[in-house]
C-alpha cells in the first residue's frame, strides 16, 4: 500500500513525540511492506514565528492533498500575549473546520501493567476499563462568535448547534457503539441550555434507528462525577464540543497519565486527522522526557481507521502493550524509584517490537 501523509509536528513536545510515531511508521513499513510518503509541515507558533501564520496556505494544502495527516500539538507561552485569533491553537480549529473534521474520537483505556498508574483504586477501574468519547469537533461554542465590547469589560461567546450537526455525531456514536457494548450515554446541560435540549431531542429521534443501542442521557457536572466515582458504567460518551474537551481530559487521567491518549478526527469519508489528546507540555519541551505513546497509538488508529489496516494497527497496539508489559515507562507513568525511559527510548522499544 502506498499512502501520503501530512505530518504536522508543531510546538513544545511536538517535534519529539513526532519522531517516535515516525519511526513507527517506519517499523510498520518494513514489516508489512508499505510505502508512506510523509511531508512535513510547520503548523502553530513555530509557523507563526517563520512565516507570520499559524496554518500558512502551504500546510493546509498538503493536509487537503493528503491520505491522512498526523498532528503533534501546538501553542506555548511565547505565542499567549498574541491576540485571540492568531494564536496557534486557531491552527487547530481551521484544519479541523477545512478538512470538515466534525468526529473525534477518543478512547480511553487502562493497559493492563499501568493500573497503578491511575489515581483511582483498582476496585473502580476495574479489569478492563474502555470507554470511547465521540464528542463533535466542528460546532458549539468553540466555532460561535466571540465578541468583547469596546470597554473590554464584557465579552460573550455562543453556543450553537443546527439538528443536523447533532445528528451526524449522534449517528457516528451509535454506529461505533454497535461496534462495542451496544450503549450510548449522551451528554449535556440540558436542565439548563437550549442547545442542550435539542441535542437530546435529536439523539433520542436518532436512537430510533438503532434499537439494538441502549441509550441515556446525564447532565455534564454528574457525569463529570460518574467518570471518577464509577468509571465501567460507560462505553460511548456521545457529546459536543467543549464538554467533550473536558471530560476526555478527565478520562485521560484514570488511565493513568494524558501522554497515553491518542485521538482521530474524522470526516464521514474516512478521511482523518491524528493526534494525541495532549498539548504541547511547555514545561517538559527539549527534555526528551515526554510519553510518545499517545502519538504513537495515534498511528495505529490512522491505519485501522483511514487505511483499513487493522493487522497492521493490531500490531503497533501489541507492541505499545509488550513494551509496558517489559517494564518500560516514561516519568509520567513511572513507578516511584524507576528510572524513566526518554523518549526516544520508549519510542526504539515499541518499534523493535514490531519489527
Ligand atoms: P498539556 O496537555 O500540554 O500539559 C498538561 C500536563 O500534562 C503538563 O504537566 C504536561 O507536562 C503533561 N503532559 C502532556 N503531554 C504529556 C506527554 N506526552 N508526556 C508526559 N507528560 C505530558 O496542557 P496545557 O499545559 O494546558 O497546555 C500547554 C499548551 O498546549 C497550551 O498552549 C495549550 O493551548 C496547548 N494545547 C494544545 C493542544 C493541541 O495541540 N491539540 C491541546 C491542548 C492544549
Amino acid at each position: 500500500m502506498n499512502r501520503k501523509i501530512t505530518i504536522v509536528a508543531g510546538d513544545g513536545i511536538g517535534p519529539e513525540i513526532m519522531d517516535e510515531a515516525i519511526k513507527t511508521l517506519q517499523a510498520v513499513s518494513d514489516r508489512f511492506g508499505h510505502q508512506f510518503q510523509l511531508d512535513q509541515r510547520p503548523v502553530g507558533g513555530t509557523a507563526y514565528d517563520r512565516f507570520g501564520d499559524c496554518l500558512p496556505e502551504a500546510t493546509l494544502e498538503s493536509c487537503k492533498n493528503a491520505d491522512a495527516v498526523l498532528l503533534g500539538a501546538v501553542g506555548g507561552p511565547k505565542w499567549d500575549s498574541l491576540p485571540g485569533t492568531k494564536r496557534p491553537e486557531q491552527a487547530l480549529l481551521g484544519l479541523r473546520s477545512n478538512l470538515g473534521l466534525f468526529c473525534n474520537l477518543r478512547p480511553a483505556k487502562v493497559w493492563g501493567p499501568l493500573k497503578d498508574a491511575s489515581p483511582l483504586r483498582p476496585e473502580i477501574i476495574g479489569d478492563d476499563l474502555d470507554l470511547l468519547v465521540v464528542r463533535e469537533l466542528t460546532g458549539g461554542i468553540y466555532f460561535g462568535g466571540h465578541r468583547r465590547n469596546v470597554e473590554g469589560n464584557l465579552a460573550e461567546d455562543v453556543m450553537a448547534y443546527s439538528a443536523a450537526e447533532v445528528e451526524r455525531i449522534a449517528r457516528m456514536a451509535f454506529e461505533l457503539a454497535q461496534k462495542r457494548r451496544r450503549h450510548v450515554t449522551s451528554i449535556d446541560k440540558a436542565n439548563i441550555l437550549e442547545v442542550s435540549r435539542l441535542w437530546r431531542e435529536t439523539v433520542i429521534r436518532i436512537a430510533t434507528e438503532y434499537p439494538d443501542v441502549k441509550l441515556d442521557h446525564l447532565y455534564v457536572d454528574n457525569a463529570a462525577m460518574q467518570l471518577v466515582r464509577n468509571p465501567k458504567q460507560f462505553d460511548v460518551i456521545l457529546t459536543g464540543n467543549m464538554f467533550g474537551d473536558i471530560l476526555s481530559d478527565e478520562a485521560s487521567q484514570i488511565t493513568g497519565s494524558i501522554g497515553m491518549l491518542p485521538s482521530a478526527s474524522l470526516r464521514s469519508d474516512g478521511f482523518g486527522m491524528y493526534e494525541p489528546i495532549h498539548g504541547s507540555a511547555p514545561d517538559i519541551a527539549g527534555k526528551g522526557i515526554a510519553n510518545p505513546l499517545a502519538t504513537i497509538l495515534s498511528v495505529a488508529m490512522m491505519l485501522r481507521m483511514s487505511f483499513g489496516l487493522v493487522q497492521e494497527a493490531d500490531a503497533v497496539e501489541r507492541a505499545v502493550a509488550e513494551t509496558l508489559e517489559s517494564g518500560i515507562r516514561t516519568a509520567d507513568i513511572a513507578r516511584p524509584g524507576e528510572i524513566p525511559a526518554t523518549t526516544a527510548e520508549m519510542g526504539s522499544a515499541v518499534a523493535a517490537r514490531i519489527a
